[in-house]
């Protein structure tokens, strides 16, 4: 079918991957413009100093604009940062600014420092629910290339984890350090914590290579590969300088229906079952 399936819980997904340049923002806005173009309510937290994800949805993210930084270390609620996209009122968004780049070093020496967006988070869910808001149907958390605080902070708040490989030489390098990290997180700070989703990203669909990328991953990944596979594309790589995502600059260019594609199969997988046990103790 060509439905979008809405959620009976939030999705919160860390979209991660500790390599530069694979697609993290691009995954993230474009995932997140194609599900509210079909309805679902979307928050995007850009969780990376270079802020492009804010720049893609159009976002207000001068130095000094509220952010992802004061909601990390300043004092203001999620509710206080966020926005709304310009181009559709379900896409909301918690902007990042240049503050963000000193917070790794910030971090280090202040309470509680692994766990402050999953706080922020859940306070925010809660205060939608309580001034009537409308439910947020998915959140995902743009990452920077780095495993450093920022990440652990996206790691902790999340259940799942959205990777994107670029359809390159060396797709698979660094991908175990990655997992190795998440391995970590789980023991430590988040038992829940899955690797739910992997996407192919940036494939040019005539060369051996990419079949030959996309092949390996998927026999590694078998489940959490999704069956679309995002194609280079000019008008992708031309949409952030129009301050868009190809979702709302193309909509028929073959990146965004790809990437529609990916949210539709995205939103049809399960989500992670959640392990809480009931009030009387059954499962
Ligand atoms: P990351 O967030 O992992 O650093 P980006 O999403 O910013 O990666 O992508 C890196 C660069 O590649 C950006 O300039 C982006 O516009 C471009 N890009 C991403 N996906 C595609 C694609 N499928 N086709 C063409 N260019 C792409
Ligand atoms: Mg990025």
């Amino acid at each position: 079918g060509s439905t979008f399936e809405t959620p009976s819980q939030t999705r919160v997904f860390t979209v991660a991957n500790q390599k530069g340049g694979v697609g993290k923002t691009t995954t993230a806005v474009n995932i997140a413009a194609a599900m509210t173009r079909a309805g679902l309510t979307v928050l995007v937290i850009d969780n990376d100093p270079q802020g492009n994800a804010s720049t893609a949805l159009g976002i207000e993210h001068g130095s000094g604009t509220p952010s992802t930084y004061d909601v990390l270390l300043g004092d203001s609620s999620m509710a206080e940062v966020v926005q709304t996209s310009p181009y559709n009122d379900k896409l909301l968004c918690v902007p990042s600014t240049i503050d963000l780049s000193g917070a790794e070093i910030e971090l280090v020496t202040v309470d509680s420092r692994e766990t402050r967006l999953r706080e922020a988070l859940r306070s925010y869910l809660v205060h939608r629910t309580a001034e009537g808001l409308g439910r947020i149907d998915y959140v995902f958390i743009d990452c920077p290339p780095s495993l450093g605080l920022l990440t652990v902070n996206a790691f902790s708040a999340a259940a799942e984890v959205l990777i994107p490989i670029q359809c390159e030489y060396y797709a698979l390098e660094g991908l175990s350090q990655l997992l190795k990290n998440i391995e970590l997180i789980r023991a430590h700070l988040n038992p829940a914590l899955t690797v739910s989703t992997i996407l192919l990203t940036m494939s040019d669909v005539r060369t051996n290579l990419a079949r030959e990328v996309a092949a390996e991953v998927r026999e590694h990944f078998a489940e959490q590969t999704l069956r679309t596979v995002i194609p280079r594309s000019v008008r992708i790589s031309e949409a952030p300088s129009y301050g868009q995502s190809v979702i709302q600059y193309d909509p028929s260019s073959s990146g965004a229906l790809a990437y529609a594609e990916a949210a539709r199969e995205i939103s049809r997988r399960p989500g992670p079952t959640t392990s809480t046990t009931s009030e009387d103790g059954t499962a």
